[in-house]
């Protein structure tokens, strides 16, 4: 006999297996990530034909086997099907998914990175969303939910704070800031910063979650934190995220954000 859990948390995958079945990968509260097999998922008149989906948040009931689990019923309390009309939307939010799969572990307590998850959904579905400034935002603050925050409140060198109007940089190599007269001594690449851009990096690793997607900065300002961002994300993550490449040749095929 097998036991039943109930566990609260958000469908990053869903596979399918054979004709009628899936695979689903879950993040929870509860039991962190975990995958589970949904019976007859893919049958039209079956309750988990929407709730085994990718964007859905609820209460998922599991049996608990051996090895595994399977899925006996879903209570949804909130699914994002409007990202799936969204495009380019829709990738971003397979891409942000599957950061939170590569982060994800059984038996860790996954609030942080499910409530990540929800606001950046949400922050996705709202029109005129700038969705290349959810992406940093998003990715950042994952880096710093999983305990890989940058340095960014002093130069990582001499410890001087951050003044209105001054030019920084940051390194990869010393995880954080480096102040304009620290940067001549450093060899390693530097990637430039505005003051702004230094600000918005600090609100991002710092603001209570309901805040974090509700501001706006200067298109300059977001190049400066695109290139920083991406480059901390991708040599602190030894995958190449198969979504990636899809959302960044949608993004250029439409050439907007
Ligand atoms: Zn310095």
């Amino acid at each position: 006999m097998s036991d039943l859990v109930t566990v609260q948390g958000a469908v990053l995958s869903a596979m399918p297996v054979g004709e009628y079945d899936r695979r689903i990968v879950l993040l929870t509260r509860e039991r962190g990530k975990i995958s589970a097999f949904a019976k007859g998922a893919r049958r039209q008149n079956s309750p988990l034909l929407a709730a085994a989906s990718p964007f859905v948040f609820g209460r998922f009931s599991l049996y608990e086997g051996r090895s595994s689990y399977t899925l006996q019923s879903v209570q949804v309390s909130r699914q994002f099907i409007g990202l799936a009309s969204l495009h380019p939307g829709i990738y971003y939010g397979y891409y942000f998914a599957e950061i939170a799969d590569y982060f994800g572990r059984e038996g860790t307590d996954e609030k942080a990175m499910l409530n990540l998850l929800y606001a950046a959904f949400s922050a996705l579905s709202r029109t005129g969303a700038s969705h290349r400034l959810i992406r940093c935002a998003y990715e950042l603050r994952a880096m710093t939910e999983q305990g890989m925050m940058p340095r960014l409140f002093a130069c990582t060198a001499c410890g001087r704070q951050p003044g209105q109007g001054e030019r920084w940089f940051f390194s990869q190599e010393e995880h954080g800031l480096v102040c304009s007269s620290c940067a001549r001594r450093f060899s390693g690449r530097l990637y430039p910063l505005s003051y702004t851009a230094v600000y918005t990096m600090q609100y991002i690793v710092s603001v209570p979650m309901e805040k974090l997607f509700a501001f706006c900065v200067s298109q300059e300002a977001l190049r400066e934190l695109e290139k920083c961002t991406f480059a901390y994300l991708a040599a602190n993550t030894d995958r190449q995220f198969r979504s990636l490449p899809i959302l960044e040749a949608v993004n250029q095929e439409t050439a907007s954000d």
